[in-house]
């Protein structure tokens, strides 16, 4: 059933692609369409606020435009699978083009013969000559027929592929958005996240906070126990995290031992709230030492807060944020603080 709902769903997604491409100069090449599919997905909120922009403006979305776009933000595009991704959409946009140029050069031969039979017949219309054209007629009727019905085939084959390669190229794209280590976003996951809730201006009056968060002193634990160890310090990190924030909360590995964790629709006070659990668990949680059964105590975060300002963006929010993890940092670590404006009290 579930299948059967994204099928018919990705079937939609691929004719209105379709219809925009035929609408544009730009090539019918696999980066037109992958460019076209994320906007109409619309999961691509840099990606469809650009092009937006470039069709309010009535701009023809040319080569050059779907190159530029397809770098700039359709992710994992210099990636491995997306070049795989790309490869069987050339060779199976080759094939129908193939089948289709075969059957145009019979539905012409088919037309030929059509004319032959009817000057044939209006000069010379007696029965021994009428059954040899009509059974001449009759064969080369039978041989279009099999010709319509091998295209008929290999689209609806087309239709099945291209319906697969959409189905991969959203999980490549969902992968190059996923940290590796831990399973959370990563920085690339984060920034999505912010721009859709951003450009969602009732959620953004709904109000929303960024915590910003780094390990303490990390360098020290690395040494002491070794890089492996410094990785499960980093998994467990992002498993709890995970935990404790709801579902519309998003999780995300910034780099290293760097997290930032977006709250939709919570105030400064309800992050506040969040941020000082996470603090407190982790720094009550007990991670194992690698080489003996003594759990290791000294794992603690330091954490800033940034509320949301109407009419910012993203990089500013980050920067408040940051700031506030540094003041926690400066102040001793293991601590939250909220940003606040200079000047304000
Ligand atoms: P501070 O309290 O000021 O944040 O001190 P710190 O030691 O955590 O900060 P610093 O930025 O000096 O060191 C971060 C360390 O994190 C350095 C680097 O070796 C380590 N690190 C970064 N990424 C990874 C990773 O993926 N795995 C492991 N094991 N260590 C990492
Ligand atoms: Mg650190
Ligand atoms: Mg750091």
């Amino acid at each position: 059933m579930m299948h059967s709902q994204e099928r018919k769903a990705s079937e939609g997604i691929l004719r209105l692609a379709i219809q925009r491409m035929a609408a544009h100069p730009a090539a019918f090449i696999p980066c037109t369409y992958a460019v076209w599919y994320e906007y109409i997905l619309g999961v691509n909120p840099g990606l469809n606020a650009e092009m937006n922009q470039l069709l309010q403006s009535r701009k023809q979305i040319d080569d050059e435009t779907i190159m530029r776009l397809y770098q700039s933000h359709v992710p994992d595009s210099k990636g491995e699978s997306s070049r795989k991704i790309r490869e069987g959409m050339k060779i199976m946009l080759g094939k129908l083009l193939d089948v289709t140029e075969e059957s145009n050069k019979h539905a012409q031969a088919f037309g030929d013969s059509l004319l032959t039979f009817s000057s044939k017949l209006q000069a010379n219309p007696d029965p021994a000559a009428l059954e040899n054209l009509t059974t001449k007629m009759a064969s080369d009727t039978e041989f279009m027929r099999g010709s319509v019905s091998s295209l008929y085939s290999e689209l609806k084959i087309s239709k099945e592929e291209v319906a697969r390669l959409q189905t991969e190229l959203q999980s490549a794209r969902q992968e190059a958005l996923i940290d590796p280590l831990t399973g959370v976003y990563n920085r690339r996951g984060f920034e999505i996240q912010v721009k859709s809730l951003l450009a969602d201006s009732a959620r953004v009056s709904a109000g929303a906070c960024l915590l910003l968060l780094d390990i303490d002193r990390f360098k020290t634990i690395n040494d002491t126990y070794g890089h492996i160890f410094g990785d499960k310090v980093i998994r467990t990190l992002a498993s709890t995290l995970k935990s404790i924030v709801k579902g519309q909360d998003s999780v995300c590995r910034m780099g290293g031992e760097e997290f930032a964790i977006l709250l939709p629709e919570t105030g400064l006070s309800g992050a506040s709230k969040v941020a000082e659990h996470i603090r407190k668990s982790i720094e009550t949680g007990k991670i194992k030492s690698p080489t003996s059964d003594v759990q290791i105590d000294s794992v603690t975060v330091s954490i800033g807060i940034a509320a949301y300002v109407a009419g910012d963006n993203m990089i500013k929010w980050l920067d408040q944020a940051d700031k506030a993890l540094y003041i926690s940092k400066e102040s001793g670590r293991n601590k939250v603080t909220e940003y606040e404006e200079p000047g304000s009290c």
